[in-house]
């Protein structure tokens, strides 16, 4: 068991990309055959099932140190504006080429950090896009969001545009976890933006925690996952650190391969968190994703 740890303890290829990078072709593609797939996906789709948006929100105000994620770190907030533009603009290009209205299943807004944008510009991206489409009748919209940086009145407004499902980055609640990747925020903070999202009338609160980060032990994991399951968050995801620290703009140089839990001692973090998500309501539907037993979404 011990030598399949360490043989398959390698990154792998991340899900931020479709196809995973390995798959992609140096050369790039045509513009025409572009063309010809986003179409044929489209006809495909639209009708029978409608068709699904993911729209990377990249802002960041301050970097996580463990974050391979493509993102920006300003506090500069003038880049709202023009980002939202043209994003609306790429969402044109690609409605002229449609040749009927698009159906739209599902929104998600990914980052970067998709609550750094002001509630105004989330409407005028929302409103913009439906412009030119139409709700397909089982609509989902869903969205991440970062403890810090998200108000109540933007996850009204999100409320509002139709999201019913949202995602908080906790990562880790210990301090010393919490100094190491640069990514500091209180329990009572999470609390807050929990709390609100469930008076507004969210009916998918998820927390995404992570394993494998630097200094974390069995006593810390245990207490944030204390700390998770007192909020009875309905889904929580428990990812797998991914230590990447050759990608430019990587901040994850601020810690040492040696501050990270060894192959076997991450897999005992894993099991951990898993035996401690079962114990308390909780069932596995899929690859680091666990729900309560009691989500009606299941
Ligand atoms: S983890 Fe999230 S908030 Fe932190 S730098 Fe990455 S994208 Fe930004």
């Amino acid at each position: 068991m011990k030598n399949l740890i360490q043989k398959y303890n390698i990154p792998g290829p991340r899900y931020t990309s479709y196809p995973t990078v390995p798959y992609w072709d140096k050369d790039g593609i045509a513009i025409d055959d572009w063309k010809h797939s986003t179409l044929k996906a489209f006809e495909e789709s639209n009708d029978s099932e409608g068709i699904s948006l993911y729209i990377h929100l990249p802002f960041c105000e301050s970097l996580c140190t463990f974050c391979a994620c493509h993102k920006r770190i300003t506090k500069r907030h003038t880049v709202e504006e023009p980002y939202m533009d043209t994003v609306l603009k790429e969402w044109n290009l690609y409605c002229d080429l449609l040749v009927k209205q698009p159906k739209i299943k599902e929104i998600h807004l990914g980052g970067g950090t998709p609550t750094f944008f002001s509630s105004e510009n989330l409407k005028k991206l929302i409103n913009g896009i439906f412009k030119r489409a139409e709700k397909f009748k089982e609509f989902e919209f869903s969205y991440e969001g970062h403890p810090n940086h998200t108000t109540k009145e933007q996850l009204q407004t999100l409320y509002d545009l139709g999201a019913r499902r949202n995602s908080f980055g906790i990562q880790d609640y210990d301090p010393v976890v919490q100094k190491a990747i640069n990514r500091i925020q209180s329990f009572e903070q999470v609390k807050k933006v929990n709390d609100w999202s469930r008076e507004i009338g969210y009916n998918s609160i998820s927390h995404d925690l992570i394993f494998g980060l630097p200094f974390q032990t069995e006593k810390s994991i245990r207490s944030t996952i204390k700390n998770t399951i007192a909020l009875k968050p309905d889904r929580i995801a428990y990812y797998s650190y991914a230590h990447v620290p050759w990608i430019k703009g990587v901040g994850q140089r601020g810690f040492d391969d040696n501050d990270l839990p060894k192959d076997d001692e991450k897999r005992h973090l894993y099991e951990l968190g898993k035996q401690l998500f079962f114990e308390n309501g909780y069932v596995e539907i899929g690859m680091d994703h666990f729900a309560l037993k009691t989500d009606t979404l299941i």
